[in-house]
């Protein structure tokens, strides 16, 4: 039995953030990861001479003085070097090609829905007024269980002020947006095709506005995970990989450690980075409180899941610089995923920068074919993965290949030398995020805002990553394991803000 002062479930970017700026301020910190490698849904993996990532492209955040690089540098870890990600974007519309380029975007919208001139000012408006005010610099905000109601009222006056366009269109659900800015199903279905999913508007102004700058680590982004073990293991943290936690052991209401599934026990206070559903059944002996955590987020509702299709190509293909190949129908916007099925589904295919390691091109193609599908993926709820869930899989797959080929041509056919389907039930075995969900829980409209706290019920024992305060993304789960250190921190009259603040402002 070993003693830390902090033990953290899983090595997400979440649970490695938060060890960073515990470990920076000398608390002695253990992470337990179920997996071989460190990341979570930021790893890459190898097959058959292609390198893939789990389905992140380029990530803007990732640029020279954005949030990725700030917290890396705090925790003074090896800089990252990245290339840009910032290619074409060919778009097939009910099967017609529409070509969107680096640098011309808005002239390219222009140029093919020539009669909605003035629909495609209003929407780039609208999308570069949010992106503006959302990068404006103006603050953060605390996590919101810390305001009471006075502190929330001026919030909201605050942010209506600060940002009017973001309050106005950006939270409401896309769809609405959408028909309220254009009455052209295909430039709506433009605009929804490079992010499918049921959102606020604000994410289609952010994936409009961040395309054509995002940048990508030239290593793959298992690069961003390895920089963050290698800070938190010169700062005398402790990974170890392949340790999956079974149980997390509590006495009076209070955490203090965790036992794993080799038997091993760790004593200390403990984070999770898992999702709260799956954190909250390796709890024992505390039913009632444990049943009345469980019944807070009975019902929230957890943002749609994807299928992610892994595609090796030859270099006889040529991608003609395009970096992302959408294939939607003008009605995709208005069904939600569970409308959506093999044959119709939106696809987003990503064109991964090749790196000189490399035999062949990696391509990720995403579809959002939700949680539920057909009896859970033919797994009765995600209990039996036989084969009826393989014989789907494998349907599956064929129909998405075959969809893509029809739109790619007999040449992209012939260039294929491997593919692999992964679904929901993948991606939840893999990282035991609940419904495989690849970015907690839903942002629809009456949900965005709701943040879960990081405190628990049961003292001692904090959530960490994409299902708590400040939510999704990279630099969203970075931040929650910044704004975690910095409660716990206070505790011994440390105040991280001041600190990180100071440390940047003399840059
Ligand atoms: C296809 C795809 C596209 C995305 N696109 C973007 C994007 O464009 N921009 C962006 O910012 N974000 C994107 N994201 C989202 C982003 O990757 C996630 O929001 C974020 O990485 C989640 O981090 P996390 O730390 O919360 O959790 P996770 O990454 O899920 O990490 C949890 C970790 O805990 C471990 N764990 C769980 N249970 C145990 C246990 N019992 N014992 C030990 N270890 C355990 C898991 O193995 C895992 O390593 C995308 C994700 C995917 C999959």
């Amino acid at each position: 039995m070993d003693k830390y002062d902090f033990i953290i479930i899983g090595a997400g970017m979440g649970g490695l953030s938060a060890a960073n700026f515990l470990a920076k301020y000398n608390k002695k910190v253990l992470v337990l990861e179920k997996h071989n490698i460190p990341g979570g849904l930021v790893t890459s993996f190898q097959r058959k001479g292609a390198h893939f990532d789990l389905g992140i492209h380029g990530l803007y955040e990732l640029e020279e003085g954005q949030a990725i690089p700030q917290f890396l540098e705090y925790w003074d870890a090896t800089h990252i070097e990245t290339v840009p990600c910032r290619g074409n974007m060919a778009c097939y519309i009910d099967g017609k090609k529409y070509m969107f380029r680096h640098g011309t975007i808005r002239e390219d919208f222009e140029q093919s829905f020539a009669e909605y001139k003035e629909d495609i000012d209003k929407l780039f408006r609208v999308m570069e007024t949010i992106n503006k005010e959302m990068f404006s610099g103006t603050e953060a905000p605390e996590p919101p269980y810390d305001m009471n109601l006075l502190q929330m009222i001026s919030f909201g006056m605050k942010a209506k002020k600060q940002k009017p366009m973001f309050m106005k269109y950006g939270i409401k659900n896309a769809k609405k947006i959408l028909d309220k800015l254009t009455d052209s199903e295909e430039l709506k279905a433009a605009i929804y095709s490079y992010c499918p999913y049921p959102m606020v508007f604000m994410a289609f102004a952010y994936q409009w506005g961040v395309f054509s700058n995002n940048e990508y680590p030239k290593e793959g982004m298992q690069a961003i995970p390895d920089a963050a073990v290698k800070s938190l293991n010169r700062m005398g943290g402790t990974v170890k990989l392949n340790s999956e936690v079974v149980e997390i052991l509590v006495k009076d209401e209070q955490a203090y450690g965790v036992r794993t599934k080799d038997g091993d026990e760790y004593h200390g206070q403990v984070i999770s980075n898992a999702s709260p559903q799956y954190t909250y059944q390796w709890i024992r002996n505390e039913e009632k409180l444990v049943g009345k955590m469980q019944k807070a987020i009975e019902g929230k509702k957890i943002y749609p899941s994807i299928c992610a299709m892994f595609i090796a190509v030859q270099d006889t293909y040529d991608f003609e610089n395009v970096d992302c190949i959408t294939i939607t129908g003008t009605q995709d916007y208005k069904l939600a995923p569970e409308g959506y099925n093999a044959e119709n589904a939106p696809i987003v295919i990503n064109v991964y920068p090749k790196r000189e390691c490399d035999k062949y091109r990696s391509l990720v193609a995403l579809i959002p074919l939700a949680y539920e599908y057909q009896n859970f993926w033919q797994t009765e709820a995600g209990k039996v993965r036989g084969e009826a869930y393989k014989g789907l899989k494998k349907s599956v797959e064929d129909v998405l290949l075959n969809r893509i080929k029809s739109h790619l041509g007999s040449e992209f056919t012939d260039a294929i030398v491997s593919h692999e389907l992964s679904t929901p039930m993948t991606y939840e075995r893999y990282t035991y995020s609940q419904n495989g969900s690849f970015m907690g829980w839903s942002a629809e409209e009456k949900e965005y805002g709701k943040y879960m706290k990081q405190r628990t019920d049961i003292k001692d024992l904090y959530l960490v990553g994409q299902w708590v305060f400040p939510g999704f993304g990279v630099a969203g789960v970075m931040a929650s394991g910044y704004y975690l250190a910095k409660e716990i921190l206070k505790n011994d009259g440390i105040d991280l803000k001041k600190d990180f603040t100071d440390y940047f402002s003399g840059k």
